[in-house]
């Protein structure tokens, strides 16, 4: 191709005023603004131009540039410019905390009391009562102490900022003592030496990978010793010959010797998962019970609710933390706390818990009840699919994600979906990248959706981005 054909097509790229000036911009314009038009069909013809120069022969062959793709181009650079980046995807993939796809939904009453104080004013740091000056921090003080049974909590950014909270003002330029088989690594780069380090703290590693006795500890405490930390292997499991100490001996430990225990929880589960027949996870009234001093967990793992690092434990030492000038740096705003508060008034009730906090709600579901979404699911792509994909109702497994539960795979009933033109890796593709993403499964050449993840009212959503990409 020669330098001169080049140029032709360059020439035929419309002006951004021609293209403005299209009845389909105007109406664009119309519907957003005219500077926002501009600048898409600036983006436009840069683009177009671009293209052209640094196609091949082969590409140019099949080129055509004219006013009407223009405007097609245009209308799909203005409804990305004003779509937002951030957005509501479907999560098909069954796992129920998923960190990419921001780990637990909230519940209804936690989205609501989010609303409610978004758009007006609130009594965030007002004690209504007297008119002066409150806390923040008691709108859902009382009710952690309430359900986990501490005398204290504090709440900050996430988990990682509430053991960073946590190590800072008790244990800074002094040390703390850890067993090697719980110096873990969360997703997102959060390792326990990391954090201690940045804390101030030594790390005292005593033990090894599947043994810890007591007496490792005890051989450990000197004059520098600040705090014994005990870790939740949250996101593994070491099996085999293995033997940690427990809460009660480390609280007995800690006791003798006047040092603080903590216990860094990672997911934070209030009720027993076990009733439900899911995996055992110690919950954090277990550790309040059995006299730990200090336990964290995080906000939206288990528990179901915001982003958040809760602490609960004795009084006088949540107090210290509290006058911690990190605890202002690490503080966190009035939506997590509007979210939180909604969030702790279900576990007032287990049963309202469980049915409204979505996590909970979707780890517990029965397999039958799966097993009819499924197939209501897929009578529905049948109808207006056929003859472009195959629709089966199959048996699977989901995870619980966010580090929780490692090893637990939860039977779970999954609707697999076999395109008949386009391979299951272009659809998956097509599915990510539409105006509601969808994300699922690829197993065995099959796109796999778990319903488990799939609230009923997405139904129609997946149809209709569904039925976009294979047409
Ligand atoms: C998840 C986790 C963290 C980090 O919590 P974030 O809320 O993500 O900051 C820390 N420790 C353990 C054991 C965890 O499982």
């Amino acid at each position: 191709m020669s330098g001169k054909d080049k140029q032709e097509f360059l020439r035929r790229i419309p002006a951004v005023n021609t293209i403005i000036a299209h009845a389909k911009a105007t109406q664009l314009i119309d519907m957003y603004s005219h500077t926002l038009v501009a600048e898409a069909a600036a983006f436009v013809t840069a683009k177009l131009r671009a293209d052209i120069l640094k196609a091949g022969e082969d590409e140019l062959a099949n080129f055509s540039v004219n006013l009407t793709m223009a405007v097609d181009l245009l209308d799909k650079k203005v409804k990305e410019m004003v779509r937002p980046n951030l957005r509501k995807v479907i999560n098909a993939t069954g796992i129920v905390l998923h960190t990419n796809l921001g780990r637990a939904i909230l519940a209804d009453s936690a989205v609501a009391g989010i609303a409610s104080v978004a758009g007006s004013y609130n009594n965030l740091e007002l004690d209504l009562d007297t008119g002066e000056r409150g806390s923040r921090y008691v709108h859902v003080e009382e009710l952690l102490c309430q359900i986990t049974g501490a005398e204290g909590a504090l709440v900050v950014n996430n988990n990682a900022a509430a053991v960073l909270l946590v190590l800072n003002t008790f244990a800074q330029g002094k040390e703390v003592i850890v067993s090697r088989g719980q110096l873990v690594e969360i997703g997102g780069s959060f390792r326990i030496p990391d954090v201690m380090a940045a804390s101030g703290a030594t790390l005292i590693e005593v033990g090894t990978t599947n043994k810890t006795h007591l007496k490792d500890y005890q051989n450990a405490i000197t004059t520098e010793t600040a705090m014994v930390l005990k870790i939740h292997t949250s996101n593994y499991k070491v099996v085999g010959f293995t033997s940690e100490v427990s809460n009660e001996e480390m609280v007995e430990l800690g006791r003798i010797n006047h040092l603080p225990v903590m216990e860094d929880l990672g997911s934070g589960v209030l009720i027993n998962l076990k009733k439900y027949g899911l995996q055992e996870e110690p919950t954090v009234q277990d550790a309040v019970n059995a006299g730990v001093d200090v336990v964290t967990f995080s906000g939206d793992k288990l528990f179901g609710g915001p982003q958040a690092g809760i602490i609960v434990g004795q009084k006088d030492l949540i107090e210290k933390m509290k006058k911690n000038p990190l605890t202002r740096a690490l503080r966190v705003d009035k939506f997590t706390f509007a979210a939180l508060e909604a969030t702790l008034k279900l576990y007032i009730d287990e049963d309202q818990a469980i049915t409204k906090i979505p996590t909970l709600q979707m780890l517990t579901i029965s397999v039958e009840e799966l097993n009819q979404r499924a197939r209501r699911l897929s009578r529905r792509l049948k109808q207006v699919l056929a003859g472009k994909a195959k629709i089966s109702v199959i048996d699977g497994f989901s995870q619980v994600g966010g580090g929780a539960l490692p090893t637990a795979d939860i039977p779970s009933i999954l609707v697999a979906i076999d395109p008949e033109d386009i391979s299951v890796t272009i659809l998956e593709k097509k599915l990510r990248t539409g105006d509601i993403p969808v994300l699922a499964r690829i197993h065995k050449e099959q796109l796999l959706i778990d319903i488990r993840t799939v609230r009923d009212e997405e139904f129609t959503l997946i149809i209709i981005a569904m039925q976009s990409a294979l047409n």
